[in-house]
């Protein structure tokens, strides 16, 4: 081979792919995956970049120049790891470039070598050591156990009631794949979370064979901990979605638990990958396993494990510790009872009946901020976003309003329409539950943990820490806290608007909406005594709430999986949404036409219209975001991998125009 290709991060061009002469040399020691220094530019500056493939041929036109030297010998990423990268740009129709700069640490790419100094590696924040707990499983754990370790599919889904002990299976299912001489990716959605679950893990395996992968963690780390991975120096990897993406040698195993959760799913910025899907080609080509994990598992995922054969359930929790007992609250009673509080009187009455026993309380508001809207007392105008079309939030703690979208602030907004200044906040949202809770609980002492209150590092982890060790009464926040928190002193948890998680216009709020109620309950009783959890709604007759209330997912499935077959929707098709907007909204609109008039007819004319089916253009439900007009086309494919081809090669034979902006979301979490 004559020349290379190799990938360079320019300033403000992001990496991208040159071809260079491979000098003589070099030509025997040159591997893909080696950092190597090329002359770039007019003033032919040294820059670092690593080798991604190799030619015979250039472009006409195009002088190459030739690599200097080969900075790093030991590759730093294998040609099968670019394999895997190349289809998520195939399958999320996106460029290879914007693959690789999620991939790689941005560190791949500081131009000396030889300056980097070794970070330190933060693992001393979670202060565990390895402890021998060898735990023996239950029964009802050892059997399913078994059956995943001898189960042929490749992928299985462990279903598993809040408490029931699934961390365990996950734990044992590691060793094993240790054992062999082969590694592990663990996922986990939060970060919250991942520390939590994090010091279990560690304490398991010890500080040395675990690494630690999400966004928080810094770039420098993660060039550290990369090198590692490549040195097969790490048994674990355990992180967020964006470590599939790392070079973990010898796989064996993926464990994602919480499989269910949104934040897998990457909607921005390109690309938008969901990290189940990754997994599931990374163990494809590297002959692992992938084991899903939840309380409440997405319809799509419980729907293909029984199609599969390679669902497994764990219906008790362990050492049958009791569920929690639910109660919903009508709060339309309680005003009719002429109680205007946010609490209804049996929430205030269990509270004090916890924390008199020395136990611990959960207040979940799925909002934060301080209410969901700010109304103009004068003309009833709901104070918006100038930028995006959703009402703005307004903040107690800074005292400004903040777009949750774009993140503009306002700090003393007068009505849009009518000048008016008397403006009155409407909805709940964690910040005022926090400041109505200090005034009716005055004695007990109370925190609220949500993104917003996550500013500081470690902040999050701090007050975790303190909840754990008992020095919080009432620990409020939004569905952050709702997900794997096992504090056994928690006996109850007061959701104080169970509606609010139902009520998004989008085809998943029932199932996000049964999930985080699920998941929430799951927090209280989980030691030896029972815990109550308490719904209050003004909405009692929901079948979802009912379903929630009795912690039934089977009946929220069936009821559930009967609407989505109805409208086509996952898993009786994958959806693929276009968004095309404009500063202009007759432009974004005219474009969304033209686009969705030539996609029905070139779908039509491979006669694919009753399995491809073409929805819109609409304007977006959120339909203006930073001063952009959004219409979107959605659609529902009926025909798997066939038509999701038939549209990638629609989309790449569009040509727009340079004021219209395409966004292609595949498998999309939500469609707002
Ligand atoms: P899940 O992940 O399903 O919510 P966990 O694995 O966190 O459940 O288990 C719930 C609680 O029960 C944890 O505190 C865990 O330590 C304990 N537990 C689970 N399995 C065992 C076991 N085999 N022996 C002792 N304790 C266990
Ligand atoms: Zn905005």
């Amino acid at each position: 081979m004559k020349y290379a290709q190799v990938l360079v991060d320019i300033k403000k061009l992001g990496t991208k792919t040159f071809s260079y002469l491979i000098p003589e040399n070099l030509k025997d020691e040159i591997k893909v995956g080696q950092a190597v220094s090329i002359p770039f530019g007019r003033r032919k500056e040294s820059l670092k970049a690593y080798i991604v493939g190799f030619s015979d041929y250039l472009e006409e036109g195009i002088k190459a120049k030739e690599i200097e030297e080969i900075l790093e010998s030991e590759p730093l990423f294998s040609s099968a790891y670019l394999k895997m990268l190349e289809w998520v740009a195939n399958y999320y129709f996106c460029d290879i470039q914007d693959v690789l700069n999620t991939a790689l640490p941005q560190k791949f790419f500081e131009k000396n070598v030889k300056k980097y100094r070794k970070p330190k590696i933060e693992n001393k924040i979670y202060d565990v050591e390895k402890s021998k707990t060898d735990l023996k499983l239950s029964p009802a754990q050892q059997k399913i156990y078994d059956e995943i370790k001898h189960v042929n599919s490749k992928t299985s889904l462990l279903y598993g009631i809040t408490g029931s002990g699934k961390t365990e299976i996950y734990f044992k299912l590691i060793e094993d794949v240790i054992k062999q001489g082969k590694n592990v990716i663990f996922m986990a959605p939060e970060i919250a979370l991942v520390s939590q679950l994090t010091m279990r893990t560690i304490e398991r395996f010890g500080a040395d064979s675990v690494a630690i992968w999400h966004s928080s963690v810094t770039e420098a780390e993660k060039y550290e901990t990369w090198k590692k991975l490549r040195n097969n120096e790490i048994r674990i990897l355990f992180g967020a979605r964006s470590a599939v993406f790392a070079p973990i040698q010898n796989l064996g195993l993926i464990i994602i638990d919480e499989e269910h959760d949104s934040s897998y799913k990457q909607s921005m910025p390109n690309p938008r990958y969901q990290a189940g899907d990754v997994a599931k080609k990374l163990c494809e080509l590297y002959d692992a396993k992938l084991i899903l994990g939840s309380a409440t598992p997405t319809i799509e995922s419980y729907y293909e494990a029984i199609n599969t054969n390679s669902l497994f359930v764990l219906k008790e929790r362990y050492n049958n510790a009791l569920l929690p007992k639910v109660v919903v609250i009508d709060m339309r009673e309680e005003r009719f009872e002429k109680n205007y509080s946010i609490f209804s009187r049996t929430l205030v009455k269990n509270v004090e009946e916890t924390i008199a026993k020395g136990e611990q309380v959960i207040f979940l508001i799925n909002r934060r901020g301080f209410s969901s809207y700010t109304q103009c007392m004068e003309c009833a105008t709901v104070i918006q976003c100038p930028k995006c079309a959703i009402p703005l939030i307004y903040h107690a703690d800074t005292n400004s309003y903040k777009c949750h979208y774009c993140n503009h602030v306002e700090y003393e907004p007068k009505c849009p329409k009518c000048g008016g200044k008397t403006l009155e906040h409407f909805g709940l949202g964690s910040q005022k539950v926090e400041i109505m809770a200090r005034e009716k609980f005055p004695d007990y002492r109370i925190e609220r943990l949500d993104s917003d209150s996550l500013s500081k590092k470690n902040e999050h982890i701090e007050v975790l820490k303190r909840f754990q060790e008992g020095e919080i009464d009432i620990l409020i926040g939004t569905q952050m806290i709702a997900k794997g928190l096992d504090n056994k002193n928690v006996t109850l948890v007061g959701v104080i608007n169970a509606d609010l998680s139902f009520n998004l216009p989008d085809y998943r709020s029932s199932e996000r909406g049964f999930s985080i109620l699920t998941q929430v309950a799951g927090r209280s009783g989980r030691g030896d005594r029972e815990g109550k959890v308490i719904f209050q709604t003004y909405n009692q007759d929901n079948i979802f709430l009912q379903n929630a209330q009795e912690q039934d997912f089977e009946s929220f499935y069936k009821n559930e999986i009967e609407l989505r077959e109805m409208l086509d929707y996952p898993p009786y098709s994958k959806m693929i949404r276009i968004i095309l907007s404009s500063k202009n909204e007759f432009r974004a609109e005219k474009s969304s036409l033209e686009i969705e008039a030539a996609l029905s007819d070139y779908i039509k004319k491979l006669s694919l219209d009753e399995t491809l089916l073409v929805l819109g253009p609409a304007p977006c439900v959120i339909e203006r975001i930073k001063e952009e007009y959004r219409f979107n086309i959605i659609i529902k494919n009926k025909i798997g991998d066939l038509g999701h081809k038939t549209i990638i090669r629609f989309l790449k034979s569009i040509n727009l125009p340079s004021d219209i902006k395409m966004v292609v979301d595949i498998d999309p979490s939500d469609i707002l």
